[in-house]
């Protein structure tokens, strides 16, 4: 009845994120009263696992006590402060950090609040390093079945129809060239055929590439290798064209390393970083660059050589806070090792999904964990049913379309890896 009431008073009045409203006639909305570790809990005592982490920001649990008491010190000496002009010490720390555990050549940080605004800030940044060198490179290149969020310039270089097709006649052009079809070396070489060949062919309009470094996240958890990668850096810089790493979602140890790009061992040009980067408490973001990219707009003042790109609450004091305390719980606990076991642990217990007759892969990249489902229509909204079950028997499952993944907190315990398997497993043996 609490969780039905308060239903009520939020359909009246919100509009919900990736939604179609009408769904939750017979769907159920679940309003959540508090959160712990990783269990969700709502109005009424049911108890939810929260094995996608909300959408792949939670690292460390929900009221994390350590986060929350690092917020709350903050609080009391600052919440915010313009960041043209001025600046705070947990920014300034925050930045000397992550220039430190990023890899080479990413020497200078640039925030923003969100993955989308922060790739939008790249692909800026990258079309006007080159102009600053006097070059203009309209286009750019990203991979087939991309996500990089949802701001115009951002599902300008997706390509996930599912978001992208209303909208393509407000979009900027783009080019998509092949991702690697699976993880093995031979189709990572090949796709970077493809884009080699484009190179030869366009490099002189063509700005930067962008992509998600060895999971595509919203693109339903494709995988590829990180040979991939190798290559692309390696044609990246003999055409002069930029790499954009977007690591909003593969940052922060979900591929079993700290980043994507160094389980590939290359420096992007700009990496892009969110989600994780709060431990998934405030909304914050960062693109980080070169020092020679930065020299290309440091001159006396000039309108059109300046970054002159902003948010208000860029560099937000609470976030860094948030993002400091974050990075030293990875640095204290020893995070990406024990990850290790976990990941290994998942890989186990996937192994039993293989046997059932409705599963055409499983496959994992470090802390994600992927079942793909095979046999359905789309129309059946399969995804919807294993997401009604998860909620029934207290687990927050969200299949993208038939692919079912596991992204839960770092925090979670063996025990609670088999309650959410076992789960899915159930879900998937009773279609
Ligand atoms: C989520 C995501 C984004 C967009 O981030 P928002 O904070 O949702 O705007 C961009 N790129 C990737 C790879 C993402 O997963």
């Amino acid at each position: 009845m609490k969780n039905e009431k308060m239903k009520n008073r939020d359909l009246n009045v919100l509009w919900h994120p990736c939604t179609q409203m009408k769904d939750h006639e017979t769907l159920p909305l679940i309003p959540i009263k508090k959160a712990h570790g990783i269990y969700l809990e709502d109005f009424e005592g049911n108890r939810y696992i929260d094995a996608i982490s909300s959408w792949w920001v939670n690292m460390f649990g929900h009221t994390n006590s350590y986060i929350n008491e690092k917020i709350k010190e903050q609080l009391e000496s600052l919440e915010h402060v313009i960041l043209a002009g001025f600046t705070h010490e947990q920014v300034v720390k925050l930045s000397e950090r992550l220039v430190k555990l990023t890899p080479p050549h990413l020497d200078k940080c640039f925030y923003s609040d969100n993955g989308s605004s922060a790739v939008e800030v790249a692909l800026k940044m990258s079309f006007h390093a080159h102009l600053n060198d006097g070059i203009t490179k309209p286009l750019f290149v990203s991979l087939k079945n991309s996500y990089h969020g949802e701001t115009i310039g951002a599902l300008s270089v997706g390509d996930v129809e599912l978001y992208k097709d209303t909208y393509a006649p407000l979009l900027l052009e783009t080019i998509q060239t092949q991702v690697p079809k699976d993880m093995s070396e031979e189709s990572a070489l090949n796709s970077a055929v493809a884009f080699e060949t484009l190179c030869e062919q366009r490099a002189d309009e063509i700005s930067a590439i962008i992509l998600e470094p060895l999971i595509q996240g919203a693109g339903y958890m494709h995988m590829y290798n990180p040979l991939f990668l190798v290559r692309v850096r390696e044609i990246c810089t003999k055409y002069n064209v930029h790499l954009i790493a977007d690591e909003v979602m593969v940052g922060f140890g979900r591929t079993g390393e700290l980043f994507a790009s160094q389980k590939a061992g290359i420096s992007p040009d700009f990496l892009v970083l969110s989600k994780g980067l709060t431990g998934g408490y405030l909304p914050l973001s960062v693109v980080l660059t070169s020092n020679e990219i930065y020299a290309k707009f440091y001159c006396d003042y000039n309108k059109h050589k300046a970054f002159l790109h902003s948010h208000s609450y860029t560099g937000n004091a609470l976030a860094c806070a948030a993002a400091n305390a974050t990075l030293d719980i990875f640095e204290n606990e020893n995070i990406i090792e024990k990850n290790r076991e976990l990941s290994s642990y998942m890989a186990q217990k996937l192994q039993k999904f293989e046997k059932l007759s409705n599963v055409k892969e499983i496959r994992q990249t470090g802390m994600v964990a992927v079942v793909e489902l095979q046999g359905y229509e789309p129309q059946e909204r399969i995804g919807l049913k294993v997401y009604r079950y998860g909620l029934k028997h207290g687990v927050l499952l969200r299949p993208l379309g038939h692919i079912v993944y596991f992204m839960p907190p770092y925090i979670i315990t063996k025990e609670e890896i088999d309650i959410m398997m076992d789960c899915a497993y159930d879900a998937l043996k009773s279609l």
